[in-house]
């Protein structure tokens, strides 16, 4: 595996290759990989011929300096994770490769799909950050795939709208979201919390379970089941910035869960903020 840092150096790279007709698949990422990132390597490295992650901890996405100055780095780990796992560029511009002196075009994906949740919280500019440099992510290399996370659903929701308006031809892939064995979600943030929070940000998981035992039992209304999630993060001593049942494709509100539906939850532990998610099918299987 190479690294580049360039967009000369990457389209210098992926010149021979796609002159030959390879298959090219982009992984985007801020680093600090975990098994989350690895299983949307592994499964591009399926699908495609030629696998690139890109690193860059994209600041204009971040609606808090301290989040962002605590977001954890290690690129040479990274690399080693990222050849592992079966990539073959590990793509890491600096700023200034990404934008430019000058640099002013904004791609923004507006309506419902990035003011809720997410958008509501952290403000609609995280969106519009996340859309500016997908889209110049996928500018930059070209891929005929990109892979996502449903950890990050709001997000995998707003890039599918992205491609879709923009008649981008890239196919846009999520995958299911890892865990660690306690129901934990990986995430980069989770190293930043110390040993208590860690268990305290069992909240989040607990309350997607208890949302799903909610449904198992016959319950449909959402504000019953949402009660029983929230309940659920009691213990934990952790109060969600939002939970909440939406519908999966356009996440506007549901009142009853007739058919899937996206449970979205955010909260903050100790100093880091989560989120975590899952999709609730009343007719059975999930
Ligand atoms: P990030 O580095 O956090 O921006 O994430 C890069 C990509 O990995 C995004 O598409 C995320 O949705 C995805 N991702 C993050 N955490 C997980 C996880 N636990 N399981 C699956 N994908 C994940």
């Amino acid at each position: 595996m190479r690294t580049v840092r360039t967009v000369a150096e990457l389209r210098a790279a992926l010149a021979e290759p796609r002159r030959n007709g390879r298959t090219v698949a982009l992984v985007p990422t801020m680093g600090y990989l975990h098994d989350g990132h690895l299983s949307l390597i592994e499964a591009a490295r399926k699908q495609a011929d030629l696998v690139v992650v890109s690193l860059f901890v994209n600041p204009t996405q971040f609606n808090d300096a301290a989040d962002l100055d605590a977001y954890p780095r290690d690129e040479l780990r990274d690399a080693g994770l990222a050849q592992d796992a079966g990539a073959d560029l590990l793509f890491a511009p600096s700023l200034q490769e990404v934008y430019p002196p000058g640099f002013t075009t904004q791609v923004r994906v507006d309506g419902p799909l990035t003011d809720t949740l997410e958008g509501a919280h952290r403000g609609a500019d995280h969106f519009h950050g996340v859309t500016t440099v997908v889209t110049k992510l996928l500018n930059m290399v070209g891929p005929d795939l990109a892979l996502f996370g449903q950890k990050d659903a709001q997000q995998a929701l707003v890039i599918r709208r992205l491609a879709a308006d923009l008649d981008l031809p890239t196919r846009v892939e999520v995958a299911p979201t890892v865990r660690e064995p306690d129901g934990l979600a990986l995430s980069s943030r989770n190293v930043r919390l110390a040993a208590e929070d860690r268990e305290r940000a069992l909240a989040l998981s607990s309350a997607l379970r208890a949302a799903q035992d909610a449904l198992a039992a016959g319950t449909r209304d959402a504000a019953t089941i949402t009660l029983a999630a929230r309940a659920a993060m009691t213990p934990f001593d952790v109060e969600p910035e939002y939970l909440a049942l939406v519908d999966p494709e356009d996440l506007r509100p549901v009142g009853s869960v007739d058919q899937e539906t996206l449970l979205a939850v955010a909260a903050h532990v100790g100093p880091v903020r989560l989120i975590d998610n899952t999709i609730l099918n009343p007719n059975g299987r999930h």
